[in-house]
């Protein structure tokens, strides 16, 4: 895309955990008419819907992904609709099909209307023989999980459009994203988002991964501005292009819950450990190296555990007195 060239931009599963804040954010950078939200569902609370054009979309239709795309002019796609990890394990067979066929509508009709494309990829995208502690942009991927099958297929198929086909794609391995807005759809991180809703409702929770198990991690307003910046850099200086490791902190549930505590002290946790994703969040990185992503494009966070922690106490506490949940 030159640089003079507004930016049109296309949300795939945009009413999800990440599509909802995104587009927000997308729509602030590049205006409420630039910017198109769309989904399977319906927009049932008007969410998204009374701030920009929204339209109804499955990914999984290559002639309507090309409709929307020819309909709202469109000249970057950043393309979320996908089942989260805890999902795909439940049906696998339809997690091929949203993210693996949904991904390669995207790409075609990116190709047929010279669209830019975001992917997210995700820390799922590891596996068991992944060098857990630092993990390099470049290393072994062969995740276990049907999740983690369809992220490695969806990033070695975006190089092959940027290579083959002059698609620019570009996308990061998010971790998991805490928020407080939609909830999270699914996924082997979740824990570290219900339990601020837990301990500000029943100051206690019950988490379903068991202490010591360390992940990636990163705040919302973060993982917007990793998804943007990406999208806008400069292309002569990146070398890896769709699946850049980003992090913001990575922490254990324990230590987690001790940094709720300083806030609410009578906070208190246990566990009951869900099987499936225990070993799923076994497979994943302790922590990864994301330094190619701060070298090739500038990437920093601003928020660590304890800035996170702060901000999600005092917004999800005046949800709550406002009786939102
Ligand atoms: P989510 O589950 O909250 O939302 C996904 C949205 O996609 C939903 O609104 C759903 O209705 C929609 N959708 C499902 N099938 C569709 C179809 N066929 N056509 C159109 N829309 C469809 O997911 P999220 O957490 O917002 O994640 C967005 C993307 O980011 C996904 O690709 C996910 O793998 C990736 N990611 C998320 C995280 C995280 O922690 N949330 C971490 C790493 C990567």
């Amino acid at each position: 895309m030159g640089m003079n060239t507004v930016r049109r931009v296309l949300v795939t599963g945009a009413l999800g955990q990440i599509g909802s804040e995104l587009t927000l954010g997308l729509r602030d950078r590049y205006g409420a008419d630039n910017v198109i939200a769309t989904d399977i569902q319906p927009d049932a609370t008007k969410k998204l819907s009374s701030q920009v054009p929204f339209a109804l979309l499955d990914v999984t239709k290559q002639e309507n992904v090309e409709e929307v795309i020819t309909k709202y002019r469109v000249n970057a796609i950043y393309h979320l609709a996908a089942l989260l990890s805890a999902v795909a394990e439940k049906k696998p067979r339809d997690a091929w099909e949203i993210n693996m066929k949904g991904l390669i509508c995207v790409l075609d009709a990116a190709r047929a209307g010279k669209c830019s494309v975001f992917f997210p990829s995700s820390i799922g995208a590891f596996g068991p023989s992944t060098p857990l502690n630092g993990t390099p942009q470049d290393t072994i991927q062969r995740p276990e999980s049907m999740y983690g099958v369809t992220k490695v297929a969806g990033e070695l198929l975006c190089d092959y459009y940027f290579k083959r086909f002059g698609v620019d794609t570009r996308g990061v391995r998010f971790p998991g994203i805490i928020s407080n807005g939609t909830l999270p759809g699914g996924g082997t991180t979740d824990y570290a988002v219900e339990i601020f809703y837990a301990a500000i409702k029943q100051k206690r929770y019950t988490c379903f991964l068991k202490e010591g198990t360390s992940l990636d991690m990163m705040y919302m307003p973060d993982a917007i501005k990793a998804a943007v910046s990406v999208m806008e850099a400069d292309p002569g200086r990146l070398r890896h292009r769709n699946s850049f490791n980003v992090t913001a902190m990575h922490f254990t549930p324990e230590v987690l819950a001790a940094e709720i505590k300083k806030h609410i002290p009578d906070f208190a946790m246990d566990y009951r450990v869900d099987p499936m994703r225990q070993r799923i969040a076994d497979s994943w990185p302790n922590y990864m190296d994301d330094s190619a992503a701060r070298e090739e494009w500038g990437w920093h966070p601003d928020y660590d555990l304890a800035a996170m922690t702060e901000d999600m106490i005092a917004v999800l506490t005046r949800k709550h007195q406002e009786g939102l949940f």
